[in-house]
């Protein structure tokens, strides 16, 4: 844990009781602070009890004795509203930040040098923070990986000078931390996302903009508009000792980070193709398949290199990493078919990624639609054997592929994986795929996306099981 000592002995406000409000919870108690935390649910209420912090209610709380309002980053700051808290705390004029900039303030106090690598993006942002830690690890670095993938930040060891933390923001955490300046920072990509809650499209690219800006390294993607925008006002801007690179996997730039032909390549500026540095080779990285890959395996190598790391260190990280749960995860193999779970594509964008990445592909889709349905995914059907449809999106998905794609209903998952692995075992593709791609969300059938892709898991498992193929292993 890294103890959030610069609140000690005064009086700290927290709002949202779920995995990172506890964690935070516990820091600040552990630095010395003294924490109202309350929730407007009783569950987290109750979470809160069970580890010793009885709740405090803001409502009826004197909010002039505060010096912080800490919120949990689900927690609307401007949009839709300000959620209560917010205004209650703006009225007191009480600072308004979140456990990420608790983090910062720690770094800033006790080792202002400790390598601390930031990751945001529309998308990708998982993939590249997970591939960042693992191509580190395996140079022998110690790695504090977490923040919006897994562990929350407070739950991390605290920063020192040979320990690196690599740490995914999404853009309602930036929103909560003012004083983020992390030694490296990235911003893979935007596309218009989560405007309900920043307003405008403008509003969402300034606050993702503010990781990069603050950065002593900075690493902007230059693939799409919006952020090759932001990286020309970083260069207009630059601060003296701030380095800035662009970073693309769409074409070979004259000097920056990018991938050509598969590899992932550095050149300096004032450099000619001569004196390129190889960084990486993703023929044969199974868990980076796809263009989208290509971009987060850019920023990975990017940064790695930032930290010291060889070629042969960086090379060795893609061509080893075992990928992400739900996220085009091959989970096996039956005779010539790989089952993948891409149960994370709970839209058509999202899916997308994942039937450009494969050939022959049996597609497990439905769910609960999301607006435009499949309709966007039209180019790319010649590249579907079949389909099996299940949920509730069924019978509109069955419209969208009427006459350009065979399909069938299959109601739910269990039937559509097991008719789907039939038709792939007796197709004379050479690697047929089994592949769950909802384009969905799936609450229809399932808690969450998580559930779903374990589900799928479990099910291609049992296949393997019940149906051995003869010198083959699952
Ligand atoms: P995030 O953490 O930003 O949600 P993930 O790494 O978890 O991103 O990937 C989620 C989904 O987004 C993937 O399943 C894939 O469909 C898509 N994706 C991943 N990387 C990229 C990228 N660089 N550009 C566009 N889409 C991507």
């Amino acid at each position: 844990m890294t103890p959030a000592t610069t609140f000690s002995e005064r009086r700290v406000a927290l709002f949202g009781l779920g995995g990172s409000g506890l964690s935070t919870a516990r820091a600040l108690i552990a630095g010395g602070a003294r924490v109202a935390a309350w929730d407007d649910g009783e569950a987290g209420r109750a979470k809160a009890r069970e580890q010793g912090i009885e709740p405090v209610d803001l409502s009826a709380a004197d909010w002039s004795a505060f010096s912080a309002l800490v919120l949990s980053p689900g927690v609307p700051l401007t949009h839709p509203q300000p959620h209560w808290t917010v205004a209650r705390a703006r009225a007191a004029g009480v600072e308004i930040i979140g456990d990420i900039e608790l983090f910062c303030r720690e770094r800033a106090r006790h080792a202002p040098g400790a390598p601390f690598i930031a990751i945001t993006g529309t998308n990708g942002k998982s993939t590249t923070t997970a591939l960042i830690a693992h191509i580190l690890r395996g140079a022998g670095k110690d790695v504090q990986l977490g923040g919006n993938i897994g562990t929350p930040i407070l739950d991390l060891e605290p920063p020192s000078e040979g320990r690196i933390h690599v740490i995914e923001c999404s853009s309602f955490q930036i929103d909560l931390t003012p004083s983020l300046a992390p030694s490296i920072g990235i911003l893979i990509n935007l596309t218009p996302d989560h405007i309900d809650r920043h307003g405008t499209m403008d509003d969402y690219a300034a606050v993702k903009q503010r990781l990069v800006a603050g950065a002593d390294v900075a690493l902007v993607g230059v693939d799409d508009s919006f952020s090759h925008a932001i990286g020309a006002r970083l260069i207009a801007a630059r601060r003296e000792g701030q380095r800035i690179y662009p970073v693309s996997a769409a074409r070979a730039l004259d000097w920056g980070f990018f991938i050509d032909d598969r590899k992932a390549l550095y050149r300096e500026a004032g450099h000619g193709p001569e004196e390129t540095e190889t960084l990486g080779d993703l023929e044969g990285a199974r868990a980076l398949r796809g263009a989208h890959n290509a971009q987060n395996a850019a920023f990975a190598a990017a940064a790695a290199w930032h930290c010291g790391l060889s070629g042969e260190e960086i090379a060795r990280g893609l061509l080893t990493y075992p990928g992400l749960p739900h996220r085009m995860e091959e989970v096996g193999r039956r005779g010539r078919t790989v089952f993948v779970n891409d149960s994370k594509a709970t839209n058509a964008d999202a899916a997308e990624k994942a039937l450009l990445s494969y050939d022959d592909i049996f597609w497990i889709a439905g769910g609960k639609a999301k607006e435009g349905g499949i309709e966007p995914l039209r180019a790319l059907f010649p590249r579907v054997a079949k389909a099996y449809l299940i949920g509730a999106a069924a019978q509109d998905f069955a419209s969208t592929l009427e006459g350009a794609v065979a399909y069938e209903h299959c109601g739910t998952l269990d039937v559509a994986i097991a008719r789907a692995a039939e038709d792939a075992a007796l197709s004379d593709a050479r690697e047929p795929v089994v592949l769950l791609s909802p384009a969905c969300a799936s609450y229809d059938q399932f808690a969450n996306f998580e559930a779903r892709g374990d589900a799928f898991r479990l099910l291609a498992r049992e296949l393997y099981a019940h149906a051995p193929i003869a010198g083959e292993t699952p």
